[in-house]
């Protein structure tokens, strides 16, 4: 089979990071184009918009957005409408309600569209996911720590309305949540902290319950040294500590052992096998528990935040 002839479109952080390294090592993907207000690519066509880089190289089959949320959506519709396979970074869009046409639009054009969850790839999620399946969880308790000065200086668009502010790490652990549990659950209370000069959270603590009473807790901070990204899972069973953003697995007191970190490669793995199938996954678990927060919580402003 030939290379599926991808190009990429938002030439930032996470694409320089993840996605450029990811398809350079997978010989299933050849780059041929990339699409960048000021980013560029060595070796490829560059062009500033996705609709020149379109119009100018028909030859593309795939698309991988990489920009912010805010701005997807009209990438997408532009790249799927001109028959493409679209693969979307985290979070899928702004809206639920811009996911699903994206998803009816890729329906009626036949082509994929994959809303990649990175996380869901770290090395011991799905080993957390298998050990759970069978096991009666009574409560869980979610960690997300982080000094946002060192992950994400200068991203103003991360601090708009839309930006989703903490909750854009935060989604990950939503996203690892709804796949590891055997039950789903649903929002039933949440607070989240917003920096008087500021219009996303800085901080947020919500509670998630399900039909049959387990107790999911989340604390999400943004202004803490020292990263935490753990699940602590009280189970009928015993103790299960999925840690470092699903990359450490401890069941019953016992660490299990470590695989390799892989989620980009194994992102594109995925979507290469999707587009193969000419199949879409199109996942808004996550996105969704993030719109039933803004829903259903209550906000408090607090002090100014500065870079
Ligand atoms: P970024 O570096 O700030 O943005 C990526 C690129 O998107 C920018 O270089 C910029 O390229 C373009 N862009 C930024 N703002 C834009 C705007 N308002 N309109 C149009 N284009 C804009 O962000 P990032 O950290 O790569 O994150 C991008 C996405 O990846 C987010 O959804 C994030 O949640 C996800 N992600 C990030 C990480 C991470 O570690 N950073 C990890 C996993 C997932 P041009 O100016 O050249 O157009």
């Amino acid at each position: 089979m030939q290379p599926i002839k991808i190009a990429v479109v938002g030439v930032g952080k996470i694409a320089r990071d993840q996605h450029l390294p990811s398809i350079a090592g997978n010989p299933g993907y050849a780059l041929v184009a990339a699409a960048s207000r000021h980013g560029s690519v060595e070796g490829i066509r560059n062009f500033t918009t996705i609709e020149d880089m379109l119009e100018a190289v028909p030859e593309i089959e795939a698309v991988s957005l990489c920009m912010p949320p805010r701005v997807r959506f009209e990438a997408a519709h532009a790249a799927l409408s001109a028959g493409k396979h679209v693969f979307l970074e985290k979070p899928p869009g702004a809206t639920l309600s811009e996911v699903a046409i994206l998803e009816a639009l890729a329906e009626r054009k036949a082509v994929t569209l994959f809303t990649s969850w990175h996380s869901r790839f770290a090395p011991m999620v799905d080993r957390a996911r298998a050990h759970l399946a069978d096991k009666t969880i009574r409560r869980v308790e979610i960690f997300w720590h982080e000094d946002v000065r060192r992950w994400h200086p200068n991203q103003s668009w991360i601090w708009e309305a839309g930006g989703l502010g903490v909750f854009d790490p935060g989604i990950n652990a939503l996203s690892i949540l709804t796949h590891i549990l055997p039950e789903p659950v649903f929002v039933t209370g949440a607070t989240f902290e917003v920096p008087e000069n500021r219009e996303a959270p800085i901080a947020a603590k919500i509670a998630f319950g399900s039909a049959s009473g387990m107790v999911v807790e989340a604390d999400m901070d943004w202004r803490l040294p020292g990263d935490r990204w753990d699940f602590v899972i009280e189970t009928t069973e015993g103790e299960v500590v999925l840690g470092n953003g699903g990359a450490r697995l401890t069941i019953g007191g016992v660490s299990q052992e470590d695989e390799r970190e892989k989620e980009y490669p194994t992102l594109y793995e995925r979507f290469h096998s999707l587009v193969t199938a000419g199949r879409s996954e199109v996942d808004v678990a996550p996105l969704r528990h993030i719109a039933d927060i803004f829903m259903l919580g209550s906000r408090k402003t607090v002090e100014a935040f500065y870079d």
